[in-house]
């Protein structure tokens, strides 16, 4: 009669990985008790009474037996609350109340109330990314997290409201479970457009180069120059995530809780604009109870914006290093590390001293603090930095007789368009798709300047302007202007335009 033994399925994440974990119940005559084995940290642990409490309040009874729940692999670490559901129904099912068949069917994801009710989880589509992998086709979730769920394409999900549903769904009594439909993808073209930036031809600019070769991009002015109005215009002359891109995106801001319910997927490059006052962990990704995806993840596949970057506390430029060389991050955890990606464009802005003056003569700075102010900046983080970009405060004078109204982002959006199909096909048969992702030795070897161009970057290296480091910096640059202008091999003009933009000079 007592089926003594049941299995269910549900998926644990490591970082944006997810891996599948079988959930057994077994049912044994004994002392009446519940054991959990197999589970990491404390809310897994909780789960057991939160499990049995909504088994209870969902008109169930509690199995009077020695309960012994396992989840495998052991070795993988489990965290969160996800592992309710798939833990209810492989009791309710090695208790004969739901037919162990349909329950083992099905990945479960969700997290109960002690009322029984389904609560949304983060992550639910980088998990189903993970059991589809793993060859599962069918999975029941959150109804909160169904249009997220809908995206794993070519798994059949549906959404549950409450455990009481579920069960009966299952037992065949009523159809409660609410089928899931792949969303069309919608492409916003929405957002601040670069005809609202009045003046700074020179900044807009640098912002064309950075976004056709994917440059990160420093900006130095005072106040009211205009540095946060461009940088917030970058995604919007961006490309569009593909779609492999987008469900990378989404899965992270899944993780980070970022998702918007009715429309989940992220298919703009994102906009993640953390304050100076940032901790690393909110930087970087961390935190105690909760891993989170900090900032540099937030913006994989997008924009990155310090502004007020020389604020920003040491220990958290300093880590902005090692993702910017490896494209992720390492989180150091007792249970294991755990990865997120972070491939993002920096975009930093800063005043060029502390004290903010709009124009320099009116700075009261003393000389060695207006130095040091930068300073902050300088060194490594700064040599990762392709391009240099020195913004004068705006005079409301020459606007309105020059009327200065710019390009449109959909005008520049197209070049950039074009100049990134350019580089993709310079680049064909490389790992490489931007001139910024290229290493120093390849673009050397792509191209070597003609005499007149050795003589400039000669020149530019002998006069202190350029720096070992920043010579590869020039020729990348070089190569976008190429891109940019339709032209196979840069020439000595774009290697000039290079060298200003990487020198934060005038063009
Ligand atoms: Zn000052």
């Amino acid at each position: 009669m007592l089926m003594a033994l049941a299995r269910t399925w549900a998926v644990a994440l490591n970082g944006i990985a997810g891996h599948l974990v079988a959930v057994e119940a077994d049912l044994a005559a004994g002392l009446p008790g519940t054991m959990v084995i197999g589970m990491g940290d404390a809310a897994v642990t909780q789960a057991r009474d939160r499990v049995r409490a909504a088994v209870m309040n969902s008109g169930q009874k509690w199995p009077d037996r020695r309960i012994t729940l396992a989840l495998s692999p052991a070795a993988l670490p489990k965290r969160g609350a996800g592992y309710d559901m798939a833990l209810a129904v492989a009791v309710l099912a090695a208790a004969g109340v739901v037919p162990a068949a349909t329950a083992g069917e099905s990945v479960l994801i969700g997290e109960l109330g002690l009322d029984g009710q389904v609560r949304p989880v983060r992550g639910v589509l980088p998990a189903l990314l993970g059991a589809r992998a793993m060859g599962r086709e069918q999975a029941i979730v959150p109804a909160a997290n169904l249009a997220e769920a809908a995206l794993a394409t070519g798994m059949t999900v549906w959404g549950v409201s409450s455990l009481r549903d579920l069960i009966a769904s299952f037992k065949g009594e009523v159809q409660a479970l609410i089928p899931g439909v792949a969303a069309q993808r919608q492409d916003d073209m929405g957002g601040p457009d670069l005809a609202e930036v009045l003046g700074q031809p020179e900044a807009r600019l640098a912002l064309e180069f950075a976004a056709a070769g994917g440059h990160h991009l420093a900006m130095i002015g005072p106040p009211g120059a205009g540095k946060t109005m461009l940088a917030t215009r970058l995604p919007g002359v961006l490309p569009p995530l593909d779609d492999e891109q987008a469900l990378e995106v989404t899965a992270v801001h899944s993780v980070a809780g970022m998702l918007d319910d009715d429309t989940p997927l992220v298919t703009r490059p994102p906009f993640i604009n953390p304050h100076h006052s940032a901790s690393l962990a909110a930087v970087v990704g961390g935190g105690s109870a909760h891993i989170r995806p900090g900032s540099v993840s937030q913006a994989h596949h997008g924009v990155l914006f310090l502004d007020e970057a020389a604020e920003f506390r040491p220990t958290v430029l300093d880590a902005l290093r090692q993702p910017m060389e490896s494209g992720a991050v390492l989180l150091a955890r007792a249970s294991g590390a755990v990865r997120y990606p972070a491939r993002f464009q920096l975009i930093l802005a800063s005043n060029p001293c502390p004290c903010a003056a709009a124009k320099d003569i009116d700075c009261t700075c003393a000389s060695g603090v207006r130095r040091r102010y930068l300073g902050r900046l300088s060194g490594p983080l700064m040599d990762r930095i392709d391009i240099r970009v020195d913004l004068a405060a705006l005079d409301p004078m020459t606007l309105t007789t020059v009327g200065a109204v710019g390009e449109s982002s959909s005008v520049v959006g197209d070049r950039v368009l074009l100049a990134r199909d350019r580089s993709a096909l310079r680049w064909k048969g490389t790992p490489w798709r931007t001139s910024a992702e290229v290493p120093g030795a390849v673009v050397r070897r792509s191209w070597r300047p003609d005499r007149r161009e050795a003589d400039l970057l000669d020149q530019a290296v002998r006069s202190g302007r350029l720096t070992g480091r920043g010579y590869d910096r020039v020729l990348r640059l070089a190569l976008t202007a190429a891109d940019l202008f339709g032209r196979e091999r840069p020439s000595i003009a774009d290697l000039a335009t290079a060298l200003a933009l990487r020198c934060g000079e005038a063009l």
